[in-house]
C-alpha cells in the first residue's frame, strides 16, 4: 500500500490500484516459535527477503503472500498467516543454526532454496523430502474441538523439519543408514532445534520461566513438542497415545536398552525401536544437560529467564560444533555422546565435561570405562580416507521373508577399519530383519511406478526403505523422506 500521507494532493490513485512491489531485505513476518496453544503469535525480522517471498535458503511454494504495509504480518485467522509464519520459522531456524555452525549449511539437494509448502493438503503430519528438496506441512480437523490444525503454525514442528533438512545437508550419509541410532538422532535433532528456537525468543522464554521458576523438572511448554498437533492426534486416535497434549515430551527417564529387545512404537512410558520413539532417549539426555546448565546459571545468580536463555545459547553453540565433528555413516548414541564431550573440550573449554558425563552415564548411553579412551569410542579420522564408504550385504534366509535375495547397502565412516566390516554387515542384516518385521520396508514389483504418497504407510509414517529392481536384481534403497 502506498502511504497516503506521501501522496501529493490532487493526484488521485489510478482506478486500477497501485502496483505494490514486494518488500525486500529485512522484512517483518508473523512468527510463533512455540505453539499457538502456548503463546500468541509474535513477529520476527527475516533477513535477505526477496520477492516470492523467499530468502537465500528457502522459498515459499504452493501459495503466494500479499504483503501488508511492507510486511508479511497477518492476523492468525488470516489465510496468509500460516504461510508467513512457516516460511519465517524456516528462515530463522537456518539463520540461527548457521551462526552456531559458523558457515553456510549446505542442502542435500541441488537447489539453493528449500521449497516450503505451508499447507500441502489434509493430514496431521509434516515431513522433509530430500528428493523434492522440500518441507511439507498439512492441515486437518481435530475431531473433538472441530478446530482446523495446521502443522505449519507450530514453530516447534517447523523447526523439527528444518532440523532434518540441515542435518541431511551436513551428514547426508545418515539417511543412507538403517540403525536405530542415526534414525533416532535425526528425530531428536529436530526436537532439539524446536527447543533451541523457543529459547531464542524472549516471549517464549518468559512463559517457560513462569511455568518452571527455572526448575526444568516441572512440566512445561519447552519440554512439550507440538502441543496442538499432539492433542489433535490423540483426539483423532480416540486415546492418549502420546502421553499428553503434545507429540513428544523431553521430560522422561528412559535409559539405553538394546533396541532389538524393545517393542516397535512403545508408548508414553515405554521406549520403542521406531525412530521417533527411540529419539526420546537422546532428547531426554539433551534436556537433562539443559536442565543442568539452567541449575548452574541459577546458582550463579541469574533469574530463571536469564538462566534459560543463556543455557539455550550454550546448547545451541554446542550443537553447532557437534555438527562440525559429528561421526560419519552408521554411528551409535555412545559415539555421538563422546563427540559431544570432545567438542565441549575442543571448542568450549571443557566447561561441561562433568555434566555431560553424568547425564550420558545416567542414561546408560556412555559406558564409564570408555570416557578416557577416545580411541575406543571414536571412529578414527584418517585424513586420506574418503568421508564415508558403502558396505553391502545380500539378505538371504527366512528372517527376510519376501525380501530374501535383496541387496542392501549402508554407509560407514571411510576410515573405519576394514577388519570390522563383518561386524557392520551383521548389524546391517539385524537392522533389516527388524525393519522388515516392523513393516518399514515397502515392497514393489519390477517397473512399478511410485507417487510420493506411496512412500507413506497407512498411518502417515514414511517407509524406511523401498524395493527397486536394478537389472532384475531386488535392491532395497533408503527412502530419503523423514517426518
Ligand atoms: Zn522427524
Amino acid at each position: 500500500m502506498l502511504n497516503p500521507v506521501s501522496r501529493p494532493a490532487g493526484n488521485p490513485l489510478p482506478a486500477t490500484g497501485p502496483v505494490v512491489s514486494p518488500p525486500t531485505g529485512e522484512v517483518e513476518f508473523s512468527y510463533n516459535p512455540q505453539d499457538q496453544v502456548v503463546m500468541a503469535p509474535t513477529t520476527t525480522k527475516v533477513k535477505g527477503v526477496q520477492a516470492g517471498p523467499s530468502t537465500e535458503r528457502a522459498s515459499l511454494a504452493g501459495t503466494r503472500l500479499e504483503p501488508k504495509d511492507g510486511k508479511y504480518v497477518y492476523d492468525p485467522a488470516d489465510k496468509d498467516y500460516v504461510a508467513a509464519a512457516t516460511l519465517a520459522t524456516v528462515a530463522k531456524t537456518v539463520e540461527v543454526m548457521e551462526k552456531a555452525y559458523g558457515s553456510k549449511i549446505p542442502w542435500a539437494f541441488r537447489s539453493e532454496k528449500i521449497r516450503v509448502y505451508p499447507d500441502a493438503g489434509k493430514d496431521f503430519n509434516a515431513y522433509y523430502s530430500r528428493n523434492a528438496g522440500s518441507l511439507n506441512f498439512f492441515h486437518d480437523t481435530d475431531p473433538k474441538t472441530n478446530q482446523v490444525v495446521f502443522s505449519g503454525k507450530s514453530g516447534e514442528v517447523v523447526s523439527h523439519e528444518v532440523g532434518h533438512a540441515m542435518l541431511d545437508g551436513i551428514r547426508p550419509d545418515y539417511l543412507g543408514t538403517w540403525g536405530t541410532d542415526p534414525g533416532g538422532f535425526h528425530e531428536s535433532f529436530g526436537d532439539i532445534m524446536g527447543m533451541l528456537m523457543a529459547l531464542q525468543d524472549d516471549t517464549s522464554v518468559e512463559i517457560i520461566a513462569t511455568q518452571t521458576g527455572g526448575d526444568l523438572s516441572k512440566q512445561n511448554s519447552l519440554a512439550h513438542t507440538g502441543e496442538e498437533l499432539g492433542a489433535a492426534i490423540n483426539n483423532s486416535v480416540g486415546k492418549n497415545v502420546t502421553g499428553g497434549n503434545y507429540v513428544r515430551n523431553a521430560i522422561n527417564n528412559f535409559t539405553w536398552q538394546d533396541p532389538s529387545t524393545l517393542p516397535d512404537r512403545g508408548g508414553p512410558d515405554q521406549l520403542g525401536s521406531e525412530v521417533h520413539s527411540w529419539s526420546r532417549l537422546w532428547t531426554g539426555a539433551f534436556y537433562d544437560v539443559l536442565k543442568g546448565m539452567v541449575d548452574q546459571n541459577m546458582a550463579d545468580g541469574m533469574s530463571p529467564a536469564q538462566a534459560l536463555k543463556a543455557a539455550g545459547q550454550e546448547n545451541l553453540q554446542m550443537y553447532g560444533y557437534l555438527l562440525k565433528d559429528a561421526p560419519r555413516g552408521e554411528f551409535t548414541y555412545q559415539q555421538m555422546a563422546n563427540t559431544l564431550l570432545k567438542v565441549d573440550s575442543k571448542y568450549m573449554g571443557g566447561k561441561n565435561q562433568e555434566l555431560l558425563r553424568q547425564v550420558y552415564t545416567d542414561r546408560k548411553i556412555l559406558n564409564p570405562s570408555l570416557y578416557a579412551s577416545e580411541t575406543e569410542a571414536f571412529v578414527p579420522s584418517d585424513p586420506n580416507a574418503p568421508a564415508v564408504r558403502s558396505l553391502g550385504v545380500t539378505l538371504s534366509g527366512d528372517d527376510f521373508g519376501m525380501f530374501s535375495g535383496a541387496k542392501v547397502e549402508t554407509q560407514v565412516d571411510g576410515s573405519f577399519p576394514l577388519g570390522k566390516d563383518a561386524d557392520s554387515q551383521n548389524r546391517l542384516k539385524a537392522n533389516m530383519k527388524r525393519l522388515i518385521a516392523q513393516g518399514r520396508i515397502l515392497y514393489t514389483e519390477p517397473h512399478q511406478k511410485l507417487t510420493t504418497k506411496d512412500y507413506f504407510d497407512s498411518e502417515g509414517l514414511p517407509y524406511t526403505g523401498v524395493v527397486r529392481w536394478v537389472d532384475g536384481q531386488m535392491t532395497i534403497e533408503r527412502v530419503p523422506i523423514v517426518s
